[in-house]
């Protein structure tokens, strides 16, 4: 099941949707980099551009995560090659983080 978060009620919730809005919840989990690919649990991270993984890596950099780091992202799925993806728009600290 995965872990999401919603802004209306600043609330993590298992699931897709928040139980009580109805609305798709920001995507939470742990930042991985692996062979130049960052990785939000096992879901590549990619930017619009000529090298989605390399920008993604330079966007999470300079929003200042690293791996480790537990995150949440905005954005929108789509596929790279045939790989589901999540082209992210924004990220912050997880609220998770005080919790584990
Ligand atoms: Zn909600």
């Amino acid at each position: 099941m995965p872990i999401g978060y919603c802004s209306k009620c600043s609330r993590i919730w298992s699931g897709n949707r928040c139980p009580v809005h109805g609305d798709p919840l920001e995507t939470v989990g742990r930042l991985t980099i692996s062979g130049g690919t960052p990785f939000l649990d096992d879901v590549p991270l990619a930017r619009r551009g000529p090298d989605p993984f390399g920008e993604a890596i330079a966007f999470l950099n300079l929003a200042g995560f690293r791996e480790g780091d537990l995150i949440q992202v905005t954005g929108m799925e789509g596929t790279l090659n045939g790989v589901r993806v999540i082209f992210i728009e924004s990220v912050r600290a997880s609220m998770l983080e005080g919790a584990s």
